[in-house]
């Protein structure tokens, strides 16, 4: 289990990730420098960004900014970009991925994942991060929001095992056969939405157990994660809330209250279910 905000993780290839980080979906490009120096100033390492949020500048520009201002490297940070739906054949994949890295003002990616499996069209695409990985362009490749079945199929053909599933996951979508599945075969899960894109922050059976540790609601929902080895990147615009969100550190829930918590799961979705969902933007 991860100790600190900047401890990582050992990927099925090795290569050591973040075990917490900051997502900025729904960022605009304008106020992501900002908001991505202020992350890596407080502490944080690994950033997720994707071609579709459209703030990859941003996310370049807030790095050049950060490693400016603490004097961290390149190689201290784990930056994470994403292809659409849109552009699933093998060459456009390649193309959008030199697309990211210019956006991003980076010559390597650590991990580049495939965003959504779409109709099934990611068979082609995951050849090309394949064959951009062995190239030594990009340290790890992944995917999204593949089911149980998508991962089967991809898995027949795969010369390379995802190291990374990033699927949506909190206390009321707890992804219990997709979890389980990816455990056996060493493919790390990273959850998106991990605060349920703001729905739990009022809950009262999470506020029972902050109330007694004197922390958020978020905060007892991102311990929950780390104490599940589950990846998280929650996603905030403020400061403070970064800071808090990484103040996790300090506390250990019990049995009893993960178990609690593992009870709240309905699965239930704010984001749309992979099994449906093939639009294009
Ligand atoms: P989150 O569950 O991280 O929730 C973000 C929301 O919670 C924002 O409204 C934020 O507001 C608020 N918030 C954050 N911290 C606190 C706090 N301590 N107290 C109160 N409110 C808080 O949702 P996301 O959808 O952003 O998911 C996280 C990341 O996952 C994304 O940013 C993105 O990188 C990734 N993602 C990936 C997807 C995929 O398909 N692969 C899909 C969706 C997301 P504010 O910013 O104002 O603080």
């Amino acid at each position: 289990m991860i100790k600190n905000l900047q401890d990582t993780i050992q990927l099925n290839n090795g290569i050591a990730m973040p075990g917490f980080g900051l997502g900025v979906f729904q960022v605009p490009n304008d106020a992501t420098a900002e908001i991505v120096k202020n992350g890596i100033e407080v502490g944080y390492r690994s950033i997720d960004t994707a071609a579709i949020y459209g703030n990859e500048a941003g996310v370049g520009e807030g790095i050049k900014q950060a490693l400016a201002s603490t004097g961290l490297k390149r190689e201290d940070l784990f930056i994470t970009s994403k292809v659409w739906n849109d552009g699933l054949s093998y060459d456009e994949t390649v193309a959008a991925y030199e697309d990211s890295l210019q956006k991003l003002g980076l010559d390597y990616l650590d991990l580049y994942l495939i965003h959504w499996p779409g109709n099934n069209k990611y068979a082609e695409s995951w050849k090309a991060l394949e064959d951009l990985y062995k190239a030594g362009k990009i340290k790890a490749i992944g995917v999204c929001n593949f089911n149980v079945s998508h991962l089967q199929d991809l898995l027949k053909t795969a010369r390379v095992v995802p190291v990374i599933n990033q699927v949506e996951f909190h206390p009321r979508l707890q992804q219990v056969e997709l979890r389980a599945f990816c455990k056996e075969r060493n493919i790390q899960l990273e959850a998106w939405a991990p605060l349920m894109q703001g729905g739990l922050l009022e809950d009262p059976t999470i506020a029972e157990i902050a109330t007694k540790y004197g922390k958020s609601n978020a905060q007892v929902i991102l311990r929950w994660d780390v104490q599940n080895g589950v990846v998280t990147i929650p996603k905030s615009v403020r400061k403070e809330r970064m800071i808090q969100n990484a103040d996790i550190f300090d506390f250990s829930l019990t049995d009893e209250e993960m178990q609690v918590i593992n009870e709240m799961n309905l699965e239930k979705r704010v984001g749309p279910n992979p099994a449906e969902f093939d639009f294009k933007m």
